[in-house]
């Protein structure tokens, strides 16, 4: 009798504890077999776009191929097949890692129900994060609303060690009426990096060899590969967090890329506590605020969506996500702002076009990106905080690289004057756009629409001190 591994958001084999108590379950039956299955949703497949449809596909056949090829892909809904599966092999159980979000909890609860109906148990191992939602609290019990807090609670609770490899690895079921991996589409603009839990250890590996000891000071830096860029592969659940963590010392750029992992689990551990928070206001205040809506709203948004507002660093950005399905952090920063404070436009619109861009498209992270810089979210930035698109520029893309490597119209001017090109003589020669807006005076008109919020609704919710 074989047992079920449930592949979700886990697609590695090391360091995987549902992998491991799954194995541990299926030699203590008295035979060893595991069957490994993924589950494509017919009904959800096509709302991807065709980049994170690749990018999918890539990284399951790399799980495939740890597994022996011996992966089961099955097409359907998981409430359907996961028990039908259950009945069809007659197994004990099916394991899988938790899944905090609000939609995977429902549709695990619906499962362990139809399950159990059957005497068949649903187990649960392990998490996509080093300590798993819910688990950080105050004293009280409650949960934080604010990263330093938190991120210090988080640290004194600390985390275990990456789950070793299992003593003897299990013997992996040949799958039987797989449905087989849906067509890889053409991703049109965007080039998918290279998927699977080894090009994630690889990446690892080569930021831990050089970036990490100058990643305090590199990250901000747009030009620079200062960053780990494992966002996709955390995502994907090719790699765990705990296996970057475990090799992290005390160093100041180690310690500040702990930080980092951190607001990943703090955005995880809020939507967790407040799923409403994925499309809804953090601080509800912030949804009476004035936002543009309308034909001349719409092109805005476009001419953003597609690189096209003027300003050189926000453009480069926009077709960074256009190209790669990924973008730098700074400049994420830098976009949001310029799209809500710039342009008027409220936050949730932003936040979808990212989501369908983003190969690292995470709910919560996103969403919670989005209400930070929006200022309506967790420690949120300060209301009167705006970007200035050209500034942030100037200094985190001093030279120009970055918008030169993205924006072909502006590679004639070799410095950095590229993020004010309306100055340079000849620089919009070569069908590089003005600007779209003027960004002091719509500043001005974003700290307007603050201070016409009821009083009070500027600060942040919840005081530093919470
Ligand atoms: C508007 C906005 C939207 C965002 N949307 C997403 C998203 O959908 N998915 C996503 O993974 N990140 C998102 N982020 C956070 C951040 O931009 C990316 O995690 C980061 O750019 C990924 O690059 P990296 O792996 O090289 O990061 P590194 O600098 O190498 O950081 C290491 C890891 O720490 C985590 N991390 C770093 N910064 C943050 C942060 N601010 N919030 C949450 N986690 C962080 C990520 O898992 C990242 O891979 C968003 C940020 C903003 C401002």
């Amino acid at each position: 009798m074989t047992r079920v591994l449930w592949f979700r958001r886990d697609l590695r084999i090391h360091d995987n504890p549902a992998l491991v108590a799954a194995t541990q379950g299926a030699y203590d039956d008295g035979d060893g077999s595991v069957t490994p299955v993924v589950l494509i949703d017919p009904a959800l497949w096509p709302t991807w776009g065709t980049a994170k449809q690749a990018y999918l596909i890539d990284s399951l056949r790399s799980l495939d191929a740890s597994l022996g090829d011996n992966l089961l892909i099955r097409h359907g809904k998981a409430q359907d097949v996961i028990p039908a599966l259950a009945k069809e092999f007659g197994v004990k159980a099916v394991h899988c890692a938790a899944d905090y979000s609000g939609y995977g909890i429902q549709r695990d609860d619906e499962i362990a129900k139809s399950l159990a109906s059957q005497g068949v148990e649903f187990i649960k191992t392990g998490s996509g994060y080093a300590v798993a939602p819910g688990r950080v609290t105050k004293d009280d019990g409650t949960f934080y609303k604010v990263y330093t807090p938190f991120y210090k609670r988080w640290l004194v609770h600390g985390w275990r060690a990456p789950a070793a490899d299992p003593e003897k690895w299990p013997t992996w079921a040949a799958p039987e009426n797989c449905d087989g991996y849906p067509d890889r589409p053409d991703t049109g603009s965007v080039v998918v990096p290279v998927a699977g839990e080894a090009a994630a250890l690889e990446l690892f590996e080569k930021f831990l060899a050089g970036p990490i000891e100058n990643y305090a000071d590199d990250r901000n830096r747009a030009d620079l590969a200062g960053t780990s860029k494992l966002s996709i592969a955390l995502k994907w659940g090719e790699i765990h967090p705990r296996t970057l963590l475990a090799r992290l010392g005390d160093s100041n750029g180690q310690e500040v890329f702990r930080k980092e992992i951190a607001w990943r689990e703090f955005y995880a551990d809020i939507a967790f506590q407040r799923p409403d928070t994925i499309t809804d206001y953090f601080n509800p205040v912030y949804s009476q605020m004035k936002y543009d809506t309308g034909t001349q709203a719409d092109e805005k948004f476009t001419a953003w969506c597609e690189g096209r507002t003027g300003y050189p660093f926000v453009d480069a950005g926009m077709r960074q996500l256009r190209t790669e399905g990924w973008m730098h952090n700074r400049v994420r920063m830098v976009v949001a702002s310029f799209l809500l404070k710039d342009l008027h436009v409220e936050w949730q619109r932003g936040a979808n076009y990212f989501f369908d861009w983003l190969l690292d498209g995470d709910l919560a992270s996103n969403s919670h990106g989005w209400q930070w810089t929006a200022g309506c979210g967790t420690d949120a930035s300060p209301y009167y905080r705006v970007f200035n698109p050209i500034g942030q520029g100037i200094r985190f893309d001093p030279n120009g690289d970055y918008v030169r490597k993205y924006i072909p119209e502006l590679r004639h001017i070799p410095d950095g004057s590229i993020h004010e090109p309306w100055k340079v003589l000849g620089g919009l020669d070569h069908g590089y756009p003005e600007p779209i807006v003027d960004h002091a005076a719509e500043r001005l008109e974003a700290l307007a629409r603050l201070e016409a919020l009821p009083k009070g609704a500027q600060k942040p919710l919840y005081p530093k001190a919470d």
